[in-house]
């Protein structure tokens, strides 16, 4: 730790235990850092241990008042090498059953520590909402905490309205069938703050027949706390969700867009703790190589994130698809990426992208995106993707999976026209067109030149004195700062 007397204020953070909330949350982190703060962040041990795996045992060593401290998630050891994502509706039971103990006797371990001088004396809690269990050890300890939503505030806002949704009789589903019959083409007119949505862009966790889905449950246990934070803040910002954040302004009275956070750290000095990453799987750098030897804004990336996974044959649409559009690309396939386990592409397919294609493992997705030589991107479309590629002024393919995934592909074709959408039941002949549309297509320039005004717009919101900014200062002087110590 630097100076003790320096009696810097102490924030204790926790995200949702899968790559993309961990990703936001430790750029939070590194802005608080950098506004002085001591910072403790929590993993579980699951992935804690990934982390030293991807990025070397001393990856987290050497840092100055940032440490990371573990607990675990109670679930049965993965067999294997245990590079992959847990099973979210096990992680969600366990969360809310196992948690709050191990959280607690971290907060307590940490007093003592204070104590003895070892560390500052914790004076606030920032939490993913989804770990809201954390909201007791808050009101235990009469500490400030703040809830952070790592993903769009329409999701959140879903979730105050499940109940709506219930009441409406739009949910549950009355069978499997509605799920394919057009059922979920119904516009959605019973939620103030979303426009032009129809069932099938909400967060697919409500697509269930189960009044009782344990996600659900999970989910509306969440949002239903929040009342109880003692601010909200978003991994958004007025300029993509001025709709639905008026709305939830009107229904919290601290409730903050403080994003993208992705363009606000990039404008921090030096890039702060640049070289801190939570990476869980090892990232292949040679990519960036590669793509020196390309033109500019020639390559369509390809990335479904870290927990899309397809069946083999839609691996091959996709496959054929690019090859076949002629345009050079690099493909990121996760190891399990594939049901069932890795697929081998033909040698045909080999031969065929060799002069064009870069297929690996994992990548610096920020680095990738933001090389100049970068002209595309064919996403899942989770938020961290959507709001990195606008940061990046990248426009999108988009395939979305579930979770917000479909509202942010809403966002991104409907709302903001910066992507076109490709069927679920994908197919190759209209991957090979909408990536020549998205390259070299008029289609194409024009989301470019949409992209590019929304990333010049996120570097406004996020630049000191801009809205983003000033919302995140406020919860920092007005929240955090206002401290009582364990
Ligand atoms: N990511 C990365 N390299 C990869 C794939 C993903 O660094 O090869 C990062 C990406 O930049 C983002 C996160 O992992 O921050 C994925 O989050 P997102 O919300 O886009 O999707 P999810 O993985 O949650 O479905």
């Amino acid at each position: 730790m630097g100076n003790l007397a320096d009696n810097k204020p102490h924030a204790v953070l926790i995200p949702y235990p899968v790559q993309g909330h961990i990703n936001p949350l430790i750029k939070l982190a590194k802005f608080l850092h950098l506004r002085g703060f001591y910072i403790t962040f929590v993993n579980t041990e699951y992935n804690h241990k990934r982390l030293l795996k991807s990025m070397g045992p001393k990856a987290f060593d050497g840092l100055i008042d940032f440490s990371f401290e573990t607990i675990p998630d109670g679930l049965t050891p993965i067999d294997g090498d245990g590079d992959v994502s847990q099973d979210i509706i096990a992680l969600c039971k366990s969360i809310r059953k196992n948690f709050l103990h191990p959280y607690r006797e971290l907060l307590s371990r940490l007093h003592d520590s204070a104590t003895a001088g070892l560390v500052p004396p914790v004076t606030c809690l920032v939490s993913d909402f989804c770990m809201s269990f954390t909201i007791q050890a808050a009101e235990e300890l009469s500490l400030p905490i703040v809830f952070f939503s790592p993903s769009n505030a329409c999701t959140f806002l879903s979730g105050l309205h499940v109940h709506t949704l219930f009441d409406q009789g739009l949910i549950p589903l009355k069978d499997e069938s509605y799920l394919t019959n057009g059922y979920l083409d119904t516009k959605v007119e019973c939620i103030p703050g979303l426009k032009n949505f129809r069932l099938k862009d909400l967060p697919d966790l409500i697509r269930t027949t189960n009044p009782n889905d344990s996600v659900l449950e999970f989910v509306v246990e969440a949002v239903g706390r929040a009342h109880r934070a003692s601010a909200i803040i978003f991994n958004t910002s007025n300029e993509l969700e001025s709709d639905v954040m008026n709305v939830l302004s009107t229904m919290f009275p601290c409730i903050y867009a403080i994003g993208p956070l992705s363009s606000l750290l990039y404008q921090s000095p030096q890039n702060h703790l640049a070289s801190l990453s939570t990476n869980l799987w090892k990232e292949d750098i040679t990519c960036l190589d590669w793509l020196e030897s390309k033109d500019p804004r020639s390559v369509v990336y390809v990335n479904f994130g870290s927990m899309t996974v397809m069946t083999a044959e839609k691996l091959i649409e996709f496959a054929w698809g690019l090859a076949n559009s002629k345009q050079p690309f690099l493909w990121i396939i996760r190891p399990d990426l594939v049901i069932g386990g890795s697929v081998v592409l033909s040698s045909e397919f080999v031969n065929e992208i060799s002069d064009r294609g870069l297929i690996a493992d994992w990548c610096p997705q920020e680095q990738v995106l933001n090389h100049p030589s970068i002209g595309g991107f064919l996403t899942h479309c989770g938020w961290n993707s959507t709001t990195e590629s606008i940061c990046a002024g990248v426009p999108m393919l988009c395939w979305p999976f579930f979770t917000d995934q479909p509202a942010n592909c809403r966002y991104i074709c409907n709302t903001w026209e910066i992507g076109i959408e490709i069927d679920t039941n994908v197919k190759r002949e209209e991957v090979e067109k909408l990536v020549n549309e998205l390259m070299v297509g008029e289609k194409g320039k024009k989301m470019r030149q949409k992209t590019i005004a929304m990333q010049k717009a996120a570097l406004e919101d996020t630049k000191p004195g801009g809205r983003s900014y000033m919302n995140l200062e406020n919860v920092i002087n007005e929240v955090l700062l206002k401290q009582k110590q364990v």
